[in-house]
């Protein structure tokens, strides 16, 4: 018997779970771990509320969960309740699947001025994650400025945008709907240290700016390139590119009936957050694109702003006596291996990029390491010793069968048309569980 651990069970958690079973099928016992009580990571807290079809993939990670040889043991925190040394002594393979889940800094002055966001949190806060459902950002102000040119930023800047009739049918929680209703937001400027070729957003996110109810995109044609330059392009980015035309054909009088622009800001680096206790602006320097770096050209200029949200990577989080790469921002490995016995996979092995999909082979991957390295296993205890431990410190374990009971309270209590209203309390979690 092989016995696995599992740290996430985000999608590459569950990837790496079913890959498991697929490689050892009844003879491999996998326990896959998480801090929170509620599983799926960044479907639940990552994924935009407005996109449920993609945290549909939930259910085909509820598929490996529900399997025998699989348990969930919520409610566990790796480096604190028990050690990642403990879990290597109990498993024959110990695998960091604990995704990317803070904010990369800006590292620019006024960095931590109020109103002044990273996406790990903003998106927490919209999302339902515990940690930062008490966010409370200030919409009071007519103009946010989103930084970067990701799908985060995309997403973050549609959010802001939508009516609440636009969220019916999202998870959207209930604290952040209310901020949004009262949204005074005229003007959300994507700002970009690049041009229209260097952007990291997809077609179909990009397009879906055209569709708001009460915004309008707006893209300076004296940004775009020539158009035939569009064709060194690959596919995928040739077509976002074709939305960002599409954006600067839009007619002058389409803004007069719009009340919100979402307004793209290309060649434009953030060098200050300005403000004395709250942002009130972002100092820009212009850039030049040579060699596909941006260089400041010394001109600066200011945009007020009253909500600053930084959408510009993640990092995976430390956890105590495993080695980290503070530069790359996740565990250093070769192809998922840390250390003997520790494994590392999706964002937390490669970095945040991708789409949820790319954790999948991902997770196949590091399993074909892990059937090279333990063979049939070295007759370790598992789950029952790890049970034995949890009992002796009297840790609130939360199964599976427990977060069913959650996830049955959330559908209770949605509001009309909604899947569910998030519980975004880890107590509040606890006694959905009813015991
Ligand atoms: P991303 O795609 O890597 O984009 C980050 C953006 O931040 C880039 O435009 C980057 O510009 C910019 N940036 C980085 N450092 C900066 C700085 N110091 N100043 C100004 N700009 C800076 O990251 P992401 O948006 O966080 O997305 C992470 C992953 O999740 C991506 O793979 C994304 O596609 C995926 N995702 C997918 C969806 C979806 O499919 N619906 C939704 C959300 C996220 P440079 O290029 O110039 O560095």
């Amino acid at each position: 018997m092989r016995h696995i651990a599992i740290i996430g069970s985000g999608p590459a958690g569950y990837y790496t779970a079913e890959a498991a079973q697929k490689q050892w099928g009844d003879d491999v016992r996998v326990d896959i771990f998480d801090m929170l009580p509620v599983p799926y990571g960044l479907i639940r807290t990552g994924v935009a509320p407005d996109h449920q079809s993609i945290k549909g993939v939930s259910r085909r990670y509820e598929a490996t969960a529900l399997s025998e040889n699989v348990r969930f043991v919520g409610n566990v925190m790796i480096g604190k309740d028990v050690s990642v040394a403990e879990l290597q002594n109990l498993y024959d393979a110990v695998v960091l699947a604990t995704g990317a889940p803070h904010d990369r800094k800006l590292d620019l002055p006024g960095e931590n001025l109020a109103n002044v966001y990273g996406s790990a949190a903003f998106v927490g806060w919209y999302n339902g994650h515990p940690m930062f459902a008490d966010l409370d950002p200030d919409l009071s102000g007519q103009t946010a400025v989103v930084i970067g040119m990701g799908n985060v930023a995309l997403d973050v800047a549609r959010i802001l945008a939508k009516t609440s009739e636009e969220f019916a049918g999202s998870d959207i929680v209930a604290h952040a709907l209310n901020i949004l209703q009262t949204s005074k937001l005229r003007r959300i400027v994507v700002l970009g240290r690049r041009g229209p070729h260097q952007i990291m957003m997809t077609p179909k996110e990009l397009g879906e700016l055209m569709h708001l109810s009460r915004a309008a995109p707006r893209v300076d044609p004296a940004d775009l390139p020539e158009e035939g330059e569009d064709a060194l392009l690959e596919p995928g980015l040739r077509k976002s590119v074709n939305h960002l035309r599409s954006f600067a054909a839009i007619p002058e009088s389409h803004y007069a009936d719009t009340p919100i622009e979402i307004e793209f800001d290309f060649f434009a680096s953030p060098r200050a957050i300005l403000g004395t206790d709250k942002v009130e602006g972002i100092e820009v320097e212009r850039t030049v694109v040579e060699a596909g770096r941006a260089i400041g050209t010394g001109e600066t200029y200011t945009i007020p702003a009253s909500l600053v949200v930084a959408c510009i990577g993640y990092q995976t989080s430390r956890i105590p006596g495993v080695p980290f790469d503070e530069r790359a921002g996740r565990f250093p490995n070769d192809e998922g291996r840390i250390l003997p016995g520790l494994y590392c996979v999706g964002w937390a092995r490669r970095g945040p990029s991708g789409t949820i999909g790319t954790n999948r082979p991902d997770g196949f991957g590091v399993v074909a390491k892990i059937a090279e390295d333990i063979g049939s296993g070295a007759g370790k205890r598992g789950r029952s010793g790890f049970d034995e431990l949890a009992e002796a410190r009297a840790l609130k374990v939360v199964t599976f069968r427990d977060w069913k009971r959650i996830e049955a309270e959330e559908e209770a209590r949605a509001r009309d048309g909604a899947p569910r209203e998030k519980f975004v309390d880890v107590d509040a979690m606890i006694k959905a569980r009813g015991q």
